[in-house]
């Protein structure tokens, strides 16, 4: 019999240091049937850590993204005619000794230099801008990135990672990849929150963050995927917590609840230890109810023993 598909769950915040990661992390070590985690965080990946996963270098897949390409000049082939330096509209060519060189930062991988030099001396290069790998951590198996410094094209690292993260839930029949989305409202947060079931919107009790929410909602909203909202350090301003309650009833989304700011929390997230490992009873079972409601978005829920 076909495995049905999984359900696919992405966290996002209009902005980082929400608990976002805190969250997702939550959601990992209650969810009921088996998960496929996936870090879509690429410029500042830690589910790895969040899950008690192995560092990179024990993963059990680890492959290299290449995010576009560089032009590169076959110095024996040039002929200094400087066709090439009027030709790019990125200025990234100059003259050495009468040979053209490429800077590689400024160079955007057009093309146009390969097309004009007379002598063919510019081929296009395939640059590494990072990493992916594949972890297997105590909750399932997890789907991570870094994008070194200066690598671009994070949406399609993103991408990369989503990818990898269906094989591996079509491979352990997973009944959920749950997303940890990058912060802000850019084109990496698209990528991670396209084609998901539900979109979790995290975010904490301040009038700045509100904002961020709204935007970050509208963006989201384009999707047309069921959006549910959790106020973090709700308890920091309980109007700002109205207000978001406000929103959902004005825009249709469900209202997944508020955690008040609890020292312990603030602890285990800032030390990326399992959410619950400090958290006195009455807080773990708060953070277990708003777990079973974000689950319930994808029709799943909590393992039977953590309910209640
Ligand atoms: S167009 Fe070609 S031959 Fe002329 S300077 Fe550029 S690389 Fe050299
Ligand atoms: S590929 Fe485009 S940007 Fe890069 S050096 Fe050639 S013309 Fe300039």
């Amino acid at each position: 019999m076909k495995h049905e598909k999984a359900k696919r769950i992405v966290v996002i915040s209009g902005k980082g240091g929400t608990g976002k990661t805190f969250f997702t992390s939550a959601i990992a070590s209650l969810v009921s049937g088996r998960s496929v985690f996936a870090d879509c965080d690429v410029d500042a990946a830690n589910l790895a850590l969040a899950l008690g996963g192995a560092a990179p270098a024990a993963s059990r897949r680890q492959e290299r993204f290449f995010g576009g390409e560089r032009a590169v000049v076959d110095a024996g082939l040039c002929t200094g005619c400087g066709k090439c330096i009027s030709f790019c509209r990125f200025d990234a060519i100059h003259m050495e000794n009468s040979v053209a060189q490429v800077d590689p930062v400024g160079c955007e991988g057009c093309g146009v230099c390969t097309l004009v030099c007379p002598s063919s001396a510019f081929t296009l290069e395939e640059e590494m801008a990072g990493q992916w790998f594949v972890t297997d951590t105590q909750d399932g198996p997890l789907i991570h990135a870094e994008l070194q410094a200066g690598g671009e094209n994070s949406g399609k690292l993103v991408h990369k990672v989503r990818s990898v993260a269906e094989q591996e839930a079509e491979r352990v029949g997973a009944s959920l990849i749950l997303i940890d989305g990058p912060p802000g409202t850019g084109c990496p947060v698209l990528a991670a929150a396209s084609d998901t079931d539900a979109i979790l919107l995290v975010t904490e009790a301040t009038t700045t963050a509100l904002h961020d929410l709204e935007r970050a909602a509208e963006v989201a909203s384009t999707f047309g995927t069921p959006i549910g909202v959790l106020v973090n350090k709700s308890d920091l301003n309980p109007e700002v917590v109205k207000k978001a309650r406000i929103l959902c009833d004005e825009k249709g989304y469900r209202w997944i609840g508020d955690f008040p700011y609890d020292r312990m929390a603030a602890e285990a997230s800032a030390r990326l230890l399992d959410p619950f490992s400090l958290l006195e009873d009455t807080t773990a079972d708060k953070l277990r109810a708003l777990v079973a409601n974000a689950l319930n978005m994808v029709g799943l829920d909590v393992v039977s023993s953590a309910v209640g």
